[in-house]
């Protein structure tokens, strides 16, 4: 038996997170009420952004921005290979076609080579919108992603569930943080426990285009509305307060007052949660610099978050077992999204994607979360030290 259990990534859960739980369920809204439009401000102050739009979770972002940008079926969208499901699925319940660049194979995050010559490859207008993904918490350039998109008319959605506070360094050496709003039209963050803050289930969009937000406002309560009207001024009766309208088929994709508070309150947190988190990975590397490990590129120039820790190294899975073995749960992030058997319909294989693929085979997450503590990350690192010492 090992002295530890220690997973990959967990919530860190203070009593004042419970405190703003509990005076929510005390008050008189469950969901709609205060804690949401808070929430919705404070997020926005935190990353920059003129807007914030609080939804059910970072799927539910990442669907309603596509759907605000008006993807339609039979549109065709780029992401990266190397992500969770969710990025690709929220293009398909659009009914557009997915299309993979490939990895760096230093950064993980989508090749912006890669994009130009996919995008060369078609004609002009072919692509509606990229999904970059700020993978473990690296930031992708978005300044050199929307010149292309520019060019080629295209929106860019940046999947930052991995990156609420990271940055990177742009051409006129200023700080854009992910989903401020300056070159993303809208990003997406998920408030599942694993990430940085945590609501329970949830998510945010962001985005500086006022057209794109009234659109988000009305889409995540089912398209319906009291801004914009069309009818009411040619009828006094429809300008009684109940009325409304509804333009476009939205979803129900609130979240809750209850999900809202908590969000509130680990937001104040995250900033520390940060720090801790550049702490925990400088220790990782600082302990893995003389062994057979890869680790994600370091660039002064990009702000990592930390969201996950990924090494690569030759016997992945010997190392997965072992670790698991001594109550270490790593894990595995991600199976390339063009090998998972839905998206093998559409003519994906293997062989696609070969930095995706070779990255995958090789990849294991560390335990990576603000609340490790030094005993657990010093045991971590003497784990992995020994199996390299056995298996070399
Ligand atoms: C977690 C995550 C999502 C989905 O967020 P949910 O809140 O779980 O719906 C999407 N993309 C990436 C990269 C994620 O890590």
């Amino acid at each position: 038996m090992s002295a530890f259990k220690i997973p990959y990534g967990r919530q860190h859960i203070t009593s004042e997170d419970i405190e703003a739980v509990v005076q929510t369920l005390q008050s008189d809204f469950l969901t709609q009420g205060p804690r949401i439009a808070e929430f919705e401000q404070n997020f926005a102050q935190y990353v920059g952004a003129d807007y914030a739009v609080a939804v059910s979770n970072g799927t539910a972002a990442l669907h309603l921005s596509l759907l605000a940008m008006g993807i339609q079926k039979g549109d065709n969208i780029i992401t990266t290979p190397i992500t969770f499901a969710a990025t690709a699925n929220a293009a398909r319940y659009l009914g557009a076609n997915v299309f993979f660049a490939d990895i760096d194979p230093d950064t993980y995050v989508i090749s912006i080579d890669a994009i130009q010559q996919l995008i060369a490859k078609h004609p002009k207008g072919f692509f509606k919108a990229i999904l970059p993904v700020d993978f473990a918490g690296y930031p992708v350039n978005t300044e050199e992603l929307r010149n292309i998109a520019d060019a080629n008319n295209i929106f860019i959605l940046e999947d930052a569930c991995h990156a609420p506070g990271a940055y990177f360094i742009d051409s006129n050496n200023d700080k854009q943080k992910a989903g401020n709003g300056k070159y993303a039209h809208t990003t997406a963050f998920s408030f599942h426990p694993v990430k940085h803050i945590a609501a329970g289930e949830g998510g945010m969009i962001t985005t500086n285009d006022e057209e794109i937000y009234q659109k988000l406002l009305a889409l995540r309560t089912h398209g319906i509305s009291k801004n914009n009207m069309k009818y009411a001024v040619l009828d006094q009766e429809k300008q009684g307060a109940w009325y409304y309208e509804m333009h476009d088929l939205g979803y129900n994709y609130r979240i809750t007052d209850i999900q809202a508070a908590l969000g509130n309150s680990q937001l104040k947190k995250a900033e520390i949660g940060l720090q801790r988190r550049q702490e925990i990975a400088r220790n990782y590397r600082a302990a893995f610099n003389d062994l057979p490990i890869k680790m994600q590129l370091d660039n002064e120039k990009h702000f990592n978050a930390h969201h996950l820790f990924v090494i690569e190294v030759g016997q992945r899975k010997a190392l997965y077992e072992y670790l698991h073995q001594n109550g270490i749960y790593a894990q595995i992030h991600y199976i390339p999204v063009h090998l998972l058997d839905y998206y093998r319909q559409f003519g994906w294989k293997k062989g696609d994607f070969p930095n995706a693929e070779t990255y995958y085979e090789k990849t294991i997450s560390l335990p990576m979360f603000p609340s490790l503590t030094d005993a657990e990350q010093n045991f971590v690192i003497e784990k992995v030290k020994s199996f390299f010492k056995k298996n070399i």
